[in-house]
């Protein structure tokens, strides 16, 4: 695929092959394993780096691969971040969806969370217990375009439900941003913009409740950094990039010598 990248602005041409030694990202030669450990960044994107080479903004991608419980390949892109395409991760499911993922011999890992594991940050707050898996997440923003949603994802339906949720962001920080030179690919046709009551992108929401739909995305391909699916209730309320890959981090190291076999 080839795509906007967000920040930089240039075009990117992103490859995905087969591969067996999990999800690795390739840029310049650089081989970065998806993992919590390799997460360089967690401000407005996720980012991964190895070696002083970072690729940002892999969450969507992520998440797209955790809709079709694609644990093994290999992702080149020709830049420093995922290309945005159209903000949510749909573009990514279709293109994989099309390429058609293989069972490969052996077990796909899963985590089996056994007691309560909490992250927060300030009023923030992620916890996981057992149980069957859901995601059940919640948002309070001022914008009241947005307001207080919350949505409960019980693990079906992904490419109907969580992948086509665009991307957001309040139209004073997205002129704030520009002002910096940043986000400078960033536009209505990679994220949904919110003045206030208003969403300026005139063909409007995709959901009534686009929003929240698009931070389970964002959870679900936060938590595919450990490669595994995390088989929990999982709550979370206002958490962020920082937050989802904190769960991460302490999911990994509470499960990876017991419960987590290796992925080949
Ligand atoms: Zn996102």
């Amino acid at each position: 695929m080839e795509g906007v990248g967000l920040h930089s602005g240039g075009l990117i041409t992103l490859t995905v092959r087969p591969s067996r030694e999990g999800i690795v990202f390739v840029r310049d030669g650089e081989r970065i394993p998806a993992s919590p450990e390799n997460v360089v960044d967690t401000r407005l994107n996720t980012a991964i780096g190895r070696g002083g080479v970072t690729i940002s903004t892999v969450e969507h991608l992520m998440s797209a691969l955790y809709g079709l419980g694609i644990t093994d390949c290999e992702v080149e892109v020709s830049g420093a971040e995922i290309p945005a395409m159209d903000g949510s991760a749909l573009p990514f499911y279709k293109m994989l969806l099309q390429a058609g993922p293989q069972d490969v011999p052996g077990e796909a890992p899963e985590i089996c969370i056994d007691r309560t594991v909490a992250v927060e940050d300030g009023a923030s707050w992620i916890k996981a217990c057992p149980g069957p898996f859901s995601i059940t997440y919640e948002i309070d923003f001022s914008a009241r375009a947005v307001g207080r949603q919350q949505y409960c994802y019980d693990g079906t339906d992904y490419g109907g439900r969580i992948a086509p949720a665009r991307t957001f962001g309040m139209l004073k920080d997205v002129e704030m941003m520009h002002a910096a030179g940043l986000a400078r690919g960033g536009s209505l046709q990679n994220a949904v913009v919110v003045d206030d009551e208003r969403v300026l992108n005139p063909e409007g929401l995709r959901f009534p409740d686009e929003f929240i739909r698009h931070k389970v995305l964002d959870l679900l391909g936060d938590l595919w950094l450990i490669g595994a699916p995390p088989v929990g209730a999982i709550r979370a309320y206002r958490a962020s990039h920082r937050l989802h890959v904190a769960l991460a981090h302490e999911l990994i190291s509470l499960y990876r010598p017991r419960d987590r076999r290796p992925l080949r």
